[in-house]
């Protein structure tokens, strides 16, 4: 790999909402200009105010194509001078023919490199590299089913109850749970219509569906030299429909020795491969305490703040850095090795949406009336489009602000962010905000006891 270093004058983000104005931010402080598209949609949100530049995407497109469309924002991309394109999460970020364009048009991408967003991106492919490394993987399907006699195949021997899963699949999408023969047929056409509908692609496989798992991650830095560290693990097992709803690091009801392997392994799992970038190997881990491997994500996540806040490294500028070529160990990102990455306290995210938990989560959309959010000691706030006055459109997902809580003791971070919560205030539309409050306040919450079957145990949390 090249030992060139290519310092970045201007990046485009290729996003919007509040992962836009995370990577705004980044950049200023780094002293990079900043450029934002927009659909005329989002022509009054906040994000736009937060770069340098902003243009108009997608006169001819719908809101979500509009951020979708490669030659549009490569084109303008190239016009405006821009040296690298931050895709942020969703959309594009996991693209590989997006960053292929990129790269072919003199545009850096800032993530992995696209043969690695091909190879980790799938996640059977992932599961066969991991069992090549004897990293430990849920018991599956070797390739693909699209067969109801395949299935039951699988079920004779392992039994239900089973997980549909799409391979290509990310957000919870193209995942369905089957516990019986009757459930099976529905399961599988709905599982292959919502992947293709979402990935444009239809494969989807099995795993085995474990009862209750917690879901612990673990977040890798690995620069073009060859160079990986892991900052930690997340444990992000607080999720409703298998989408996560509130993260916090330590997981300290892993054994610090489980956790230390599943270091090891995220590591190798990720440096075998040659992979570069931020990226995260997430694990699923059973009531039994031994943990399976699940899927790579080759990109920024919604939940880096919680590590950002414990190891003091900044996760967005740190991309930023590797893909101008610097090393881990230089001054520019300064961490030398493992060693150097040391943790202190716990912290914790809560996504704050607009969706209305009366109405089973339905997002709610319209003009907010007034809007008054809370930092204070121990909180950071990652906005989204979050003002008085602002329109809540229902094209885009319906995150409105991330509070994250950092206190020396898990519960002092908990008092932090129930404080945060309730003093904020948003009226004229629906939020989550009492919801998350009851979360935060669950005796088993603060005992580190909740796992992924939490919200289903206490359904009285919505009210
Ligand atoms: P996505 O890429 O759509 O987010 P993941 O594979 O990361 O899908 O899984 C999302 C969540 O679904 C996990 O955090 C977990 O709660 C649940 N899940 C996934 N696989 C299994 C499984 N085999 N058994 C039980 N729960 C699972």
């Amino acid at each position: 790999m090249s030992n060139q270093i290519n310092e970045y004058e201007k990046i485009l983000v290729a996003n919007r909402g509040e992962i836009a104005i995370r990577v705004f931010r980044a950049c200023r402080e780094l002293g990079i200009r900043s450029v934002a598209i927009y659909h005329d949609v989002d022509k009054t949100a906040l994000f736009r105010t937060k770069a340098h530049e902003s243009y108009e995407i997608g006169r001819n497109r719908t809101p979500l194509k509009a951020y979708l469309a490669q030659d549009e924002i490569i084109e303008l991309a190239q016009k405006k001078g821009v040296d690298a394109i931050h895709p942020g999460y969703g959309f594009l970020s996991e693209n590989a023919e997006f960053a292929r364009h990129c790269q072919e048009a003199g545009i850096d991408f800032i993530g992995p490199e696209p043969d690695m967003l091909e190879k980790y991106g799938n996640k059977l492919a992932c599961k066969s590299l991991a069992e090549d490394l004897d990293i430990p993987v849920i018991p599956g399907s070797d390739g693909p089913v699209s067969q109801e006699a395949e299935i039951k195949e699988f079920v004779a021997e392992h039994g239900y109850p089973i997980l549909i899963k799409a391979a290509a699949g990310g957000g919870g999408r193209g995942m369905r749970v089957v516990r019986n023969d009757d459930e099976l047929t529905k399961a599988l056409n709905e599982a292959q219509k919502e992947a293709g509908r979402a990935f444009s692609q239809e494969d989807v496989f099995l795993e085995k569906y474990l009862p209750g798992p917690r879901h612990v991650e673990v977040q890798i830095l690995a620069d073009k030299h060859g160079n990986v560290v892991h900052l930690f693990e997340r444990d992000c097992s607080i999720q409703r429909r298998h989408q996560k709803l509130i993260e916090y690091t330590p997981a300290f009801s892993v054994p610090q020795q489980v956790r230390d392997e599943m270091y090891d392994d995220a590591v190798r799992m990720l440096s075998e491969g040659g992979y570069t970038s931020a990226g995260t190997v997430e694990f699923l881990v059973g009531q039994d305490g031994n943990y399976y491997f699940i899927e790579v994500n080759p990109r920024i996540q919604v939940e880096h703040p919680v590590t950002e806040m414990v190891t003091g490294v900044d996760i967005v500028q740190s991309q930023i850095r590797i893909e101008e070529g610097y090393e881990l160990s230089s001054s520019r990102i300064d961490i030398p090795d493992q060693e150097s990455i040391q943790r202190t306290g716990y912290s914790i995210q809560a996504r704050v949406t607009t969706e209305d938990p009366r109405q089973d989560f339905q997002p709610d959309t319209g003009r907010i009336d007034l809007y008054r959010t809370s930092s204070g000691s121990g909180i950071r706030l990652d906005g989204g489009n979050g003002f008085t006055g602002a329109e809540v459109t229902p094209y885009f997902d319906s995150l409105i602000v991330k509070v994250i809580s950092w206190g020396r003791s898990f519960e002092a971070a908990i008092q932090k962010g129930v404080r945060s919560l309730e003093e904020m205030e948003i009226s004229g539309v629906a939020t989550n905000r009492d919801f998350l409050i009851n979360v935060l306040n669950h005796d088993d919450f603060a005992a580190g006891k909740a796992t992924t079957g939490f919200l289903e145990k206490n359904p009285w949390l919505k009210i």
